[in-house]
């Protein structure tokens, strides 16, 4: 399901990234566009949610990417929800948002490339009383072995990353987009009819 709506939604990306880890690569997956039709977005969380650990009690998800995936499994699994945010650097529980002392966490990714924001959710929560007891994600490129958890995806799609003192895209001279930031321009607006009388 998951190949053939990344083909449909034209969301793996080729070109020259700058990846939030700082190493670069010539592909990106844009998984929000997975998301675009919410039907789609029902039917990710649903598969997601039938690979969940049985004792989860409660989803959390860092803000952003996760946030869509994270819901729709939470939703699907009937658990509350909650969302980490970065500030000033620090991965934090905000918004009120509380976990209670020993209950199962399981966390939700978009797309897991280092692991690093998994173990910074797990942190987090673990901080607060919580047992982070797996990790999901909708595309595993790499870092699920790295998250320090049990960790399933719906597909394994390992990435290409370079350093950038050694990335051949670099050498080619393309220039470095930062994923995300590509905007479709307006189109142009219609011009006003001429107001008959
Ligand atoms: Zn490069």
């Amino acid at each position: 399901m998951i190949e053939s709506l990344l083909r449909e939604r034209r969301a793996l990306l080729s070109g020259h990234f700058l990846l939030s880890s700082g190493l670069h690569s010539g592909q990106y997956v844009q998984c929000a566009r997975l998301f675009e039709n919410s039907r789609d977005g029902e039917r990710i969380g649903a598969a997601l949610a039938r690979l969940a650990p049985p004792a989860a009690q409660v989803v959390v998800s860092p803000a952003l990417g996760g946030i869509l995936p994270g819901y729709e499994t939470a939703r699907a699994l009937g658990t509350p929800f909650l969302f980490t945010e970065r500030s000033g650097g620090e991965m934090e529980l905000r918004r009120e948002f509380r976990v209670e002392p020993g209950q199962k966490a399981l966390i939700v990714e978009d797309v897991l490339t280092t692991g690093r924001s998994t173990r910074e959710v797990a942190e987090t929560v673990s901080l607060r009383g919580a047992v982070p007891i797996g990790v999901l994600s909708v595309i595993d490129r790499g870092g699920g072995k790295d998250t320090g958890l049990p960790a399933r995806s719906l597909l394994s799609l390992p990435l290409e990353t370079f350093a950038p003192e050694n990335c051949p895209l670099c050498a080619r001279g393309l220039p470095l987009e930062k994923p995300g930031s590509r905007a479709m321009s307006a189109p142009p607006r219609p011009r006003e009819k001429e107001t008959e009388c």
